[in-house]
């Protein structure tokens, strides 16, 4: 059963689901939060999966910033473009798109495309970035090769992102003798509050997007390299028609769906 949140306007959730998972909790004031990231393994990946969110973030005056794992050098089937090439024009289309949502900064960890793994060096790097910016919410990818859902045979660096992007939460950002390179760099320790999940096949938290498809969908369009075989008119639709399935049955026009853990308790 899913109920209205009192406590956050425009977003959904089966609180009674969460209550059952973790007993005895008291949460935070929600309200208050102000700061968000979103970890991703490549340019355009948070476009399709959460920038409606992103957007109604930006529109609330949060700040939002992006961590994107690779460098997106091999999304191409454009021959006549080598790697270097490719990854120069990414960036800068993640940095227009940037632009459109309104984020403060878009970081480039730089890690191969098509190579990712989740190793200690990527859950460094990322607990830096959670360290320094100090975001209340993380939206990262689903951690898990996810047969339930139409993207399950999806790409390996989305699950190693994902993967990476949690154990930064927890543990590695939050405790001081992990990574003590972090520290001696003047990163100290940070709790996140929440991780909101993309891809999960059941999702318990559904923000309201509906006055953000139009900014969505435009910071989407920046990534021009990557929409190859779509025309605009069809993807804006595809968009809107996988929101509007998330948004089914809750009272809202387009929703984007996220599995929601808490960290910070
Ligand atoms: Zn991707």
């Amino acid at each position: 059963m899913t109920t209205k949140d009192a406590g956050l306007k425009g977003y959904y959730q089966d609180r009674e689901r969460q209550r059952a998972a973790l007993p005895g909790d008291v949460f935070p004031d929600e309200a208050d939060y102000k700061r968000g990231m979103v970890i991703m393994a490549h340019a355009d990946d948070a476009e399709f999966g959460c920038s409606g969110t992103v957007a109604k973030w930006c529109a609330e005056g949060w700040e939002v910033v992006y961590v994107l794992c690779t460098d997106g050098s091999k999304g191409t089937s454009d021959r006549s473009l080598t790697s270097e090439q490719l990854a120069k024009i990414r960036r800068q289309e993640q940095i227009s798109a940037g632009k459109v949502l309104g984020l403060k900064d878009v970081v480039f960890l730089g890690y191969p495309d098509g190579y990712l793994e989740p190793t200690l060096a990527l859950r460094r790097d990322i607990a830096r970035e959670i360290r320094r910016f100090k975001p209340d919410v993380v939206i990262c990818s689903y951690p898990m090769r996810n047969l339930n859902v139409f993207w399950g045979v999806g790409h390996p660096d989305h699950i190693a992102s994902g993967e990476a992007a949690i154990s930064a939460i927890f543990p590695a950002a939050r405790d001081h003798l992990t990574f003590p390179e972090l520290l001696k760099e003047g990163f100290e320790p940070y709790k996140v509050a929440e991780a909101w999940v993309v891809g999960a096949s059941d999702p318990d938290l559904y923000v309201d997007v509906t006055d953000y498809m139009d900014t969505s969908i435009k910071a989407l369009m920046e990534h021009g390299s990557q929409l190859g075989g779509w025309k605009p008119e069809d993807l804006s639709e595809r968009m809107r028609q996988w929101r509007r399935e998330s948004a089914h049955g809750r009272g809202m026009l387009y929703a984007e769906a996220f599995k929601r853990i808490r960290f910070r308790m």
